[in-house]
């Protein structure tokens, strides 16, 4: 496996066609930022929908569900009494005492509603946590393939994102050792993802309980848990990192509303862990942010209360979805991909085509451009596996229906052998 590396900032010019030209002087930290890739080409194969093109859209990291009946009229009840004004910066009381509820029921989890920290989604979370614990210098380790926006935030909080790689070899997944010989004295964090984004790889018990073990041993070395997809498993079980021994104070734990009820637009997530970290993410975001809308807090409460039913539901449609799905890569010449255990993507390795010549005469060196070229001559919207620090895969998100899925494999399908 190869060993850690300083993650360099990644150069997206086909997807991130947005670079700061300007005569305005930029924070430097934001000119070198890159846009958030899923996004981009979210936005991108919309726009190229709107021209007419019948693109079948697998960019977008967001299920296809609606919103839960009974979250949204807790939405319109708080609209019609009034409910519209600043809560409690942290969130509030009754939204954090119903997350404690289930950090304990669900998770194993004892936390007290003051260590609990409400923001306008895990995203602003995990931006938070970064930025008040990690400065110049300090070095993060981040499991790659890696969601888009982590090396990002460190980046912008001037710390220094280091790469740990792996591969569908190792069904992408970190072990113990490697995580041991990656950590220095300037490791500040490590960001975990399981279910994981973008691969869909579920760390067992085992792995995290080894990973825990070596942890131990270095105390100022903090983990972000981002749990984020943990209702939406299909194999094994999910387990939050700090329920492992003692793991609870060395964690930060970061969920949020979006995927588990189909929330991604109410923006609503939150961080869990010691005092004194809520309390300095607090501060900042009292200072940029304030809480999150009242009313998508009311509604938060009415997820967290509401039976599991609806969940149960898009699970079990997902995985149906995940299960055509991976059935149809499998089948397709050279192409690698582990089963995934959860979330909704899966990440197939399709280092076999790259450096190829279709028969239109169109070289893919990387797999952006082959992202593109599927895009453009296909007409189905994925992400390349570059801007997830998994150079050789593309992302697929299978939260589409079953009949765009079906249509979406064979243009896929179409698109590999024009290689041949
Ligand atoms: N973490 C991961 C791994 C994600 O995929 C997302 C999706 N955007 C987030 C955090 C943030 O989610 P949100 O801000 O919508 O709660
Ligand atoms: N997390 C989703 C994704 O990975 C939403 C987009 C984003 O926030 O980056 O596609």
């Amino acid at each position: 496996m190869a060993p850690p590396c300083e993650l360099q900032p990644p150069h997206n010019p086909l997807i991130c066609m947005d670079p700061v030209h300007s005569e305005i002087r930029f924070n430097a930290r934001v000119a070198s930022m890159q846009p958030s890739a899923t996004l981009a080409m979210t936005a991108r194969s919309k726009q190229r929908k709107r021209e007419g093109f019948p693109v079948i859209g697998l960019s977008a990291g967001e299920p296809d569900f609606d919103t839960p009946e009974i979250i949204a009229d807790a939405a319109y009840r708080a609209i019609r009494e009034g409910f519209t004004h600043y809560t409690d910066n942290s969130g509030m009381l009754e939204l954090r005492e119903a997350i404690v509820l289930k950090l304990a029921n669900e998770n194993g989890l004892i936390y007290e509603p003051d260590q609990i920290l409400c923001s306008n989604g895990a995203k602003q979370s995990i931006a938070q946590v970064i930025s008040v614990l990690c400065g110049p210098g300090d070095e993060v380790l981040i499991p790659a393939p890696y969601w888009v926006s982590y090396p990002e935030m460190v980046r912008f909080a001037g710390a220094i994102p280091v790469s740990l790689p792996t591969s569908v070899h190792n069904g992408y997944r970190i072990d113990a050792e490697q995580l041991r010989d990656a950590i220095t004295e300037r490791t500040r964090l490590l960001i975990l993802c399981s279910p994981s984004n973008p691969t869909g790889m579920l760390y067992e018990p085992h792995q995290l309980v080894r990973m825990a073990e070596v942890l131990e041993k270095y105390p100022d070395v903090r983990i972000v848990s981002d749990e984020i997809y943990e209702k939406i498993v299909y194999d094994g079980d999910h387990v939050s990192f700090a329920s492992l021994p003692g793991m609870m104070e060395q964690t930060i734990t970061v969920n949020g509303f979006s995927k588990a009820y189909a929330m991604t637009g109410w923006r609503l997530g939150f961080m869990a862990a010691e005092r004194p970290i809520v309390k300095a993410a607090a501060k900042l975001q009292s200072q940029f942010t304030s809480a999150p809308s009242s009313i998508s807090q009311k509604a938060g409460i009415a997820a967290l209360k509401m039976s599991s039913e609806p969940i149960d539901r898009m699970v079990a449609a997902f995985r149906e979805r995940r299960d055509f799905v991976l059935e149809e890569l499998r089948g397709i010449d050279g192409i690698r991909c582990p089963r995934p255990e959860g979330a909704f993507y899966v990440f197939p390795d399709v280092s076999h085509y790259l450096g190829r010549t279709s028969r239109t005469g169109v070289t893919v060196n990387s797999s952006e451009e082959l992202c593109f070229y599927i895009l453009d001559s296909f007409n189905v919207a994925l992400v390349p596996g570059q801007a997830f620090g998994g150079p050789y895969g593309l992302r697929i998100s299978y939260a589409a229906s079953m009949e765009d899925l079906k249509e979406a494999m064979e243009r896929l399908r179409g698109a590999f052998a024009s290689f041949d």
